[in-house]
C-alpha cells in the first residue's frame, strides 16, 4: 500500500525550517488535535519495553498543552492502553492503546479468532525456542515478538519464521510489522489510521490536525491526515508524513515551541466565543 501511494516521500522536510507555516497554521485554528505516538516519539528506546519513561522534560510541555482548553492530546500506542496511561499519567490526555483498538472500551474478540491466536502464539513459542535473544511479549488479544538486541542472523531467522507461520493464520489475523517487532493481532485491529479517522469524526469542530509518530505502525495514520501537519520521527525512509524531526528530544522541542506559539496566541482563535475574543 504504501509504495504505490502518490503520496510516498523519500526527502519529507524537517518541521522547524517550516515553522512559520505552522505559526501561520496554528493562528488561524479554531482548536488543535494533537495525535502522538509513544515509543521512539516521546520517549527514546529502551532493550525492554518497561524500562521506557517520559522525561521531566517531555511531562512538562505535554501537561502545558493538555491544559490549553483549545487542544486535544491524544497518545496511540501499541502498548496494552493500562500501560500506556500509566506512563503518560497527565491529567487530560486521552491515551489509546494497541493502536486505537484499546479505546473507551477493552479490545476483545471472538473466541474463535482467541483460539487461532492461542495457536499462532504456541507455534511461535516452539520455532522461536532455540533464539535466545528473541521474546514474545503478551498483550492481552495481541503478542509481539521482540527482536530488539538480537543479532542480525537472528532477526532475519525470524522475519522468515514470522511469514511462515503466519501463512495459516491469514486473513483471520494479521501482522503489523514495527521498529525491531511484529506484532500478531485479529484482523479486526484495523491500525492507527481507522483510529484517527473515527476519532475526528467524533470531534464537533475541524481541528488542525497533528500526527507525530516513529514507526510503520503510523504510516496509516499519515496517509489518512492528507490537510494535517503529519510528521515522522527519525531516518525511516520512505514515508507518508510531510515533514520530520530526528528523534524524542526534537519531538519535546516541537512540543515546547507549539505550547509557546498557543500562548502567544492565547484565546484569539476564530471559534473563540465573541465576549472573550475581545
Ligand atoms: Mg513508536
Amino acid at each position: 500500500m504504501r509504495g504505490s501511494s502518490a503520496h510516498t516521500r523519500r526527502n519529507p522536510k524537517h518541521l522547524f525550517d517550516h515553522w512559520p507555516m505552522v505559526v501561520e497554521a496554528v493562528r488561524s485554528a479554531g482548536s488543535v488535535a494533537l495525535f502522538l505516538d509513544f515509543d521512539g516519539t516521546l520517549t527514546p528506546f529502551r532493550e525492554r519495553p518497561d524500562q521506557v519513561r517520559l522525561s521531566e522534560g517531555t511531562r512538562r510541555a505535554l501537561a502545558g498543552l493538555a491544559r490549553d482548553p483549545r487542544v486535544d492530546v491524544l497518545v496511540l500506542s501499541g502498548r496494552r492502553r493500562a500501560d500506556v496511561k500509566r506512563r503518560v499519567g497527565i491529567p487530560g490526555i486521552r491515551c489509546f492503546g494497541l493502536h486505537g483498538w484499546e479505546g473507551s472500551a477493552p479490545a476483545v474478540s471472538k473466541a474463535s479468532v482467541a483460539k487461532l491466536l492461542h495457536e499462532a502464539r504456541q507455534q511461535f513459542r516452539e520455532r522461536l525456542a532455540d533464539l535466545r535473544e528473541i521474546w514474545i511479549e503478551e498483550k492481552g488479544p495481541v503478542f509481539a515478538v521482540h527482536v530488539r538486541g538480537a543479532t542480525e542472523d537472528a532477526a532475519r531467522r525470524t522475519g522468515a519464521i514470522v511469514r511462515e507461520v503466519m501463512g495459516s493464520f491469514m486473513p483471520d489475523l494479521r501482522v503489523l510489522p514495527g521498529n525491531q517487532v511484529w506484532e500478531v493481532a485479529p484482523a479486526e485491529l484495523q491500525g492507527k489510521g481507522a483510529t484517527v479517522r473515527a476519532l475526528l469524526d467524533r470531534m464537533v469542530d475541524s481541528p488542525l490536525t497533528f500526527y507525530v509518530g516513529d514507526d510503520t505502525t503510523d504510516e496509516s495514520a499519515f496517509s489518512v491526515l492528507t490537510d494535517g501537519i503529519t510528521v515522522c520521527v527519525g531516518s525511516r525512509r520512505p514515508t507518508e508524513a510531510k515533514f520530520t524531526l530526528r528523534g524524542p528530544q526534537e519531538v519535546r522541542q516541537f512540543l515546547e515551541r507549539l505550547g509557546r506559539e498557543l500562548r502567544a496566541n492565547g484565546g484569539r482563535g476564530p471559534q473563540q466565543p465573541r465576549s472573550l475574543a475581545g
